[in-house]
């Protein structure tokens, strides 16, 4: 069996308890979020299995345990008033994760740059989580997450859910003093960086681990090219 496939389950409940017997949540608070959540409404297929899944448009939702990882890693910034950018948001399941993790004063924008799935997002949260739109905790943006979203910054937390083979300026100007980005940085070696702004000019970055990711790039990257080929 594949690494990462240990923790699959059967229902939400089980996938969780699975997660958190191979110690990945440090605090309840996490475990309490992913249990709120069900990952049934955000994965077209096998949603309780712990594995990346196709959600179309060459994204996928990631696999729970690199949820999981990107939210303990963030966990410390996440406070009930906080506000936190979600890059290249697709399926929409972190972004509700992250409002489960703050209170009605807080805010989490999700970006993503297909607009389809956007509404995948939109709709895949109406299904139990509504309220969070309707109530402006939650916000989905369509463009490109690049630039991320100056309206609502500053951030106390970002989260990049695909790889960039730099880190982008403008995700870092929208950071909080005192926030943190956790993002993926590479092409085929990737590295999930942990990036601090402990003050307006002083960042300090850390190497958490490597990992393998979707592109962040432009939309003609992304689903413009077809393969053509030759017999
Ligand atoms: N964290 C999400 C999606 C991960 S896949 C989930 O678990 O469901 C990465 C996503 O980043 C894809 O949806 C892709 O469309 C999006 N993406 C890639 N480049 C982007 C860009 N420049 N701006 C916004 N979104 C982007």
């Amino acid at each position: 069996m594949a690494f990462g496939w240990r923790a699959s389950g059967s229902t939400n409940a089980e996938l969780v308890d699975n997660l958190n017997r191979q110690g990945l949540f440090k605090s309840e608070r996490i475990k309490e979020a992913m249990l709120a959540v069900d990952r049934g409404d955000f994965a077209p297929a096998n949603p309780y299995m712990d594995a990346p899944i196709s959600i179309g448009y060459s994204a996928t939702i990631s696999a729970p345990h690199m949820h999981a990882t990107a939210l303990h890693y963030l966990e410390d910034v996440i406070k009930n008033d906080s506000r936190i950018l979600d890059v290249g948001s697709g399926s929409g399941y972190l972004v509700a994760c992250f409002a489960k993790m703050i209170g009605p004063k807080g805010k989490v924008v999700g970006i993503e740059h297909i607009p389809q799935l956007v509404q995948l997002s939109i709709n895949n949260l109406k299904k139990n989580h509504a309220s969070l739109l309707e109530n402006g905790v939650v916000k989905i943006i369509e463009g490109d997450g690049r630039l991320g979203y100056e309206q609502d910054a500053p951030y106390d937390a970002i989260h990049v859910g695909a790889a960039a083979p730099e880190i982008p300026s403008k995700l870092l100007d929208q950071l909080a003093v005192g926030g943190r980005m956790v993002i993926p940085v590479g092409r085929d070696n990737q590295e999930f960086l942990q990036i601090d702004k402990i003050s307006e000019d002083k960042l300090v970055k850390k190497r958490l681990m490597g990992v393998i990711y979707v592109p962040l790039t432009s939309k003609e990257e992304q689903i413009g090219h077809r393969r053509i080929q030759y017999v």
